[in-house]
């Protein structure tokens, strides 16, 4: 049994058991405790496979052009990742690489094998502890830590050469907002549940 909590007046209530796409009221002030989204399935899948594309473009574009005296050179995250590794901050390429590569792309993949079979009906017996590892992975996809660092090393770095940001740091601006929406609407009650139909 679940406690919850109304924010408008303070009274505490048994969760209820609530329909798909219904919404549970407060007894006593009538005020909306929560909503059961009826599409949190879709929604978050069709969020989760524009973040799958906007991951692969991520990695697959420099993030960030240089001219020096006019020679033009790239980075990407994976040069970047190895060229911290080969300077011997191995501690820092890891964190990088875990943080920024690592863990969105399984956080993604893990919402896809979730979602996509819940969507089509498919049988999938690893669903549940697919789902149960979503959570697990959360806290270490920290794209927008990395995104910070990189918004300062390119202003200090423009002061001594000519600086553009690629594709692949567009990219990881809308990565951010994408994901972040995916894991906000994803009702995991509704995805339990639909698990259990399915099984
Ligand atoms: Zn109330």
């Amino acid at each position: 049994m679940t406690l919850i909590g109304c924010h408008h007046c303070d009274a505490v209530a048994k969760e209820p058991w609530v329909p798909d796409g219904g919404s549970a009221i407060c007894r006593r002030c009538g005020a909306t405790l929560f909503r059961r989204h009826r599409k949190t399935v879709e929604v978050t899948l069709a969020l989760a496979v524009a973040a799958w594309i906007l991951l692969i473009l991520a990695n697959a574009y420099p993030l960030l052009i240089f001219e020096i005296q006019g020679q033009a050179s790239e980075s990407t995250l994976a040069s970047g990742v190895s060229a911290l590794w080969r300077q011997g901050e191995y501690a820092v390429s890891a964190i990088v690489f875990l943080t920024t590569m690592l863990a969105p792309a399984c956080e993604v993949l893990l919402l896809l094998f979730v979602l996509a079979p819940l969507h089509f009906r498919w049988r999938n017996p690893g669903g549940v502890i697919a789902f149960r590892w979503v959570e697990r992975v959360r806290p270490w996809s920290m794209m927008e830590v990395f995104l910070i660092g990189i918004m300062v090393a390119l202003v200090k770095l423009s002061e001594m050469a000519d600086i553009r940001p690629g594709l692949a740091l567009w990219a990881f601006l809308l990565l951010i907002p994408t994901l972040a929406g995916a894991l906000a609407l994803l009702d995991p009650e509704i995805v339990w549940r639909r698990i259990e139909e399915t099984k």
